[in-house]
């Protein structure tokens, strides 16, 4: 399945999307929940009531190309990064290939939703793009280990890591460059970890500039895989419903460039995964 949060009277919603058609998870049964958190918590037999009420509904829809999307999950508990997982782009940073992972965290107000503009600001002119493999987490883990590790996930989604690069290395810490408003682009879907290959491994992850190829890896790539990011997450803390996994970028990142490439108001950047979706984002002047 392929889940949507969209704004209907300024509140975000849940849905799930038939061929092109986006239907509010409460059309489907007005018992389930308002929330996709709350939804993803419900587990397995949530999402199996709704495969089975979809393939009979035949209520009113709206197109999802009508409807005023949100990030996937608008208010995750919390938001993990990994910094640094493929190696080329550790190499073109010229960063040490991680021996062990390298977390930090987004806040939710940095997130922004499939269409909506990233208003570029006016403090930097180093304003980077990142592709990365979103994971979403379905239920509680905690001390999980790696084989049992995927049972844990909801599913997939698509994130652009945008990032000031010149905020990250201010100081040794990189909250800043990576939490203004508005630079986490999420979405446009969550695909079910059923309709995905085991971990969301082996499946191409681009970006494009105004059009142009500009990352293109694969997330086989990474460096530390989904079930042992897991792992590793959820030894020192509890992983709950909702909360997101950002899994690091591929090479190809504007900073990596001679010269850099920094994005600029008027300029459009696509992210996109294999069988999952394409986010896109349109930099405005602030
Ligand atoms: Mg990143």
């Amino acid at each position: 399945m392929k889940l949507f949060s969209y704004k209907r009277d300024g509140v975000s919603m849940p849905g799930v999307l038939r061929g092109g058609d986006v239907i509010d998870l409460r059309q489907l049964d007005a018992d389930m929940p308002s929330d996709i958190t709350a939804f993803l918590a419900a587990g397995p037999a949530a999402m199996e009531r709704v495969a089975g009420l979809l393939s009979k509904y035949d209520g009113p829809v709206a197109r999802v190309e009508d409807c005023e999307l949100a990030p996937v999950v608008p208010r995750p508990g919390k938001i993990l990064c990994l910094g640094l997982n493929y190696v080329e782009h550790a190499k073109e940073g010229g960063m040490p290939i991680p021996k062990d992972p390298v977390v930090f965290l987004r806040t939710t107000t940095s997130l922004l939703g499939p269409g909506q503009p990233c208003r570029v600001s006016p403090l930097s002119e180093q304003l980077d793009f990142e592709a990365e493999l979103a994971i979403v987490i379905g239920s509680r883990a905690r001390g999980v280990l790696r084989e049992a590790a995927l049972s844990h996930v909801a599913g997939y989604s698509v994130f652009n890591d945008l990032t000031y690069r010149d905020f990250q290395f201010r100081g040794p810490q990189w909250t800043m460059g990576k939490n203004f408003d508005g630079t986490g682009a999420f979405g446009p879907c969550l695909v079910t970890a059923d309709e995905l290959p085991a971990g969301a491994d082996g499946l191409r992850i681009t970006t494009r500039i105004n059009g142009e190829l500009v990352q293109n890896g694969n997330t086989s790539d990474m460096i530390f895989k989904v079930p042992e990011v897991i792992e590793i997450l959820s030894s020192v803390m509890t992983l709950e419903p909702g909360d997101v996994i950002i899994t690091g970028t591929p090479a190809g990142v504007g900073a990596g460039r001679k010269p850099p490439l920094w994005l600029k108001a008027g300029d459009v950047c696509e992210v996109e995964i294999e069988c999952i979706g394409k986010i896109t984002t349109h930099m405005v002047a602030a």
